[in-house]
Formats: structure tokens, C-alpha cells, sequence
């Protein structure tokens, strides 16, 4: 069973919930290519987690799909530290906006999970076969709760109503418009602006969390973006489908190689009294593969892009600065 399925964008209106955030804000610039309306709307004027309001947005606009992008993310310490805005939020946002999207009649949802769906020691790389084989990481239990959450809905209005629903699991992205917050970021803006920093302050070294042996993989977000229209038009399924970009690296060539790019010559502190959290994480790509999909952005031009974004300002809750 592969999904294969087709249907065209053209003409539709299409609503991106969370297009301010990294992944919403991808989707939007990569819908821009195709020939369909894309809807947004500002927080300011739609509180997502509140689901009146969202079906009386949704009843006025009318979209026939709806990417679900809105979520509240976080590295590793956000995580461990927010759990109850981890969980709740997300299970809020998803109850909201998914049905209301049943409620509207919207024809097609993509809602975006995360690879953190899968047991800690899930066999690598990850089949989508294997949610739900084993504990989670607890370092990220609570979101990947609400992300199973998410995509078990998709599937039981799929089963109870024959709603076109997918799921897509992500691995770890980076790229425009991440968060660089230096305690809550992910790693990829953490240390880019962690090692920008050290470069400006010419300090000695800089401190990575963790032992350094963790590996993971990493996806560009326009790679992600792209793979999200891929599957708006040719996947129909209620099982999910994994998005990875086999680009796997342990955190320790991934910190240097960060350092290359930022063009800091210090050294690199690992911080052992930081969490590692999962040991591994690489998705198994090929069921997106068989349906004629591969990211096409290597890591290091990514990074270097990512980094380029970072200078002009293209990030949130930061000020980026300058060597004078
Ligand atoms: P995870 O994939 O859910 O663990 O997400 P993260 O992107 O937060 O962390 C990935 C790995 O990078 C973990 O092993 C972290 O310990 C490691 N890491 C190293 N330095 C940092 C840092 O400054 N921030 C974060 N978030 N992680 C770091």
C-alpha cells in the first residue's frame, strides 16, 4: 500500500495555520509556485487554540485545505521544561483546527507531526510502522504525545467520516525562520548563534550540550515545504508518512560543521551535565521515496543559507549582532 493518490491545487484556497512560524512560513513561500489562494490568518485576529472562533474563521473563508503547521515547538530544554505548554497547547491547537476543518467540509488536512513520534529505542532507521512499539524519549514525551494525539485524530475522521486527512512526520528541521532563543532553540539555532557570538567575541571556546554521540538527521524546511505539497497532491492515506533527508551526522560533526560555516576557530566544550536525549533518531524515507519524492538540499549548503538568513535578521527572538 503506498498512498498514491492525486489531486490538484489549482484554483483551490488554501489555509496555512501557523504561517508566521518556521514551517508555516515555508509552506506559504513554496505554495507561492503553485496555482492556488493561499489564507492566513494573523494571531492578532485568530486565536488557533480556540475552537469557536477558528470555525467561525474557517466558515467565513471557506478553504478547501487546510496545512496544519501551528504548534508550540521547542529544543530539547523547552521541552523538558514546559511540559504542560508542550502538551496542552498542542492538544488544543489540534482539536481546534482539526475539527473545525471536518466541521467546514475542508477537503484535504496535512497535519505536521514530528520524529518524535517514535519509541526512544525505535529500529533505525524508523518505519512509520513503528509508533506506538515502545516508551518515548522523556526528554520530549509531552509533545510527542500531543503529535500522536494529532495524527490519531486524522485518523479516526478518516475511519469515522472518510475525511482526507494525512499526517506527515518530519525529522529535525532548520533553516528560515527558525528560533535562535538560546535556551529553547533546537540545535541547528542554537548553535549558529552560539558560535556567531563566540566568533565576535573571539572567545576560546564554545559549549555544546550533551556528550556529542547523539546523531540525527536533518531536514532544510524548503525541502519540508516542498515534500508538503508533494504530498497535498499525490498521498492519501491514514497511515503517516515519514519526511527525512538521510543527511545523518552525530552532534559533535554536526557542531563543527556549524563552526565551518559560522567560520569559528575556537574549540567545542561538551557539556555532559546537558541532556542528549534520544541516542538516534533517522527516519526511514523510502515509503515518500517510492512515491517520487528526495530532499534535494545537502546540509552544508542548508546550513550556510540558514546561517546567511540569521545575518539578515530572518529569525525569531533574537537581535543578531554585528562586528563593527
Ligand atoms: P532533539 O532532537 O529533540 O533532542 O532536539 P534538539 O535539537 O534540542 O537537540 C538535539 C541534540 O543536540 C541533543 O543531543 C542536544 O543535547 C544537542 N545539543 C547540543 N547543543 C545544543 C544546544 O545548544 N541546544 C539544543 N537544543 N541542543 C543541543
Amino acid at each position: 500500500m503506498t498512498g498514491a493518490s492525486t489531486y490538484d491545487l489549482t484554483g483551490k484556497r488554501v489555509f496555512v495555520a501557523g504561517h508566521r512560524g518556521m514551517v508555516g512560513s515555508a509552506v506559504v513561500r513554496r505554495l507561492a509556485s503553485e496555482n492556488c489562494t493561499v489564507l492566513t490568518a494573523d494571531r492578532r485576529e485568530l486565536d488557533l487554540t480556540k475552537e469557536e472562533p477558528t470555525l467561525r474563521w474557517l466558515e467565513a473563508n471557506r478553504p478547501d485545505v487546510v496545512v496544519h503547521a501551528a504548534a508550540k515547538v521547542g529544543g530539547i530544554a523547552a521541552n523538558n521544561n514546559f511540559p504542560v505548554d508542550f502538551l496542552c497547547d498542542n492538544l488544543a491547537l489540534e482539536l481546534s483546527v482539526i475539527r473545525a476543518s471536518h466541521a467546514v467540509g475542508v477537503r484535504r488536512l496535512l497535519f505536521l507531526g514530528s520524529s518524535c513520534i517514535y519509541p526512544k529505542h525505535a529500529k533505525q532507521p524508523m518505519a512509520e510502522s513503528e509508533l506506538l512499539t515502545g516508551p518515548l524519549e522523556p526528554t520530549n514525551e509531552w509533545y510527542a504525545i500531543a503529535k500522536i494525539a494529532g495524527l490519531k485524530m486524522c485518523q479516526a475522521y478518516r475511519r469515522q467520516y472518510g475525511d482526507d486527512f494525512i499526517s506527515v512526520m518530519p525529522t529535525n528541521l532548520y533553516g528560515r525562520g527558525d528560533n535562535y532563543h538560546p535556551d529553547h532553540s533546537h540545535v541547528p539555532a542554537a548553535l549558529i548563534r552560539r558560535f556567531h557570538e563566540a566568533k565576535l567575541a573571539n572567545a576560546p571556546s564554545v559549549s555544546v550540550w550533551g556528550t556529542g554521540t547523539p546523531l540525527r538527521e536533518f531536514l532544510n524546511v524548503e525541502d519540508l515545504a516542498d515534500a508538503c505539497v508533494f504530498l497535498l497532491k499525490h498521498y492519501s492515506s491514514d497511515q503517516p508518512i515519514n519526511v527525512g533527508s538521510g543527511d545523518e551526522v552525530s552532534i559533535a560533526e554536526f557542531a563543527m560543521t556549524i563552526a565551518e560555516v559560522v567560520g569559528y576557530e575556537g574549540s567545542l566544550i561538551f557539556d555532559t551535565s546537558k541532556p542528549d536525549g534520544a541516542p538516534r533518531k533517522l527516519l526511514d524515507s523510502s515509503r515518500i521515496q517510492v512515491l517520487g519524492w528526495r530532499a534535494t538540499t545537502s546540509l552544508r549548503e542548508g546550513l550556510a543559507s540558514a546561517f546567511e538568513d540569521f545575518l539578515q535578521g530572518h529569525g525569531r527572538h533574537f537581535t543578531v549582532s554585528r562586528a563593527s
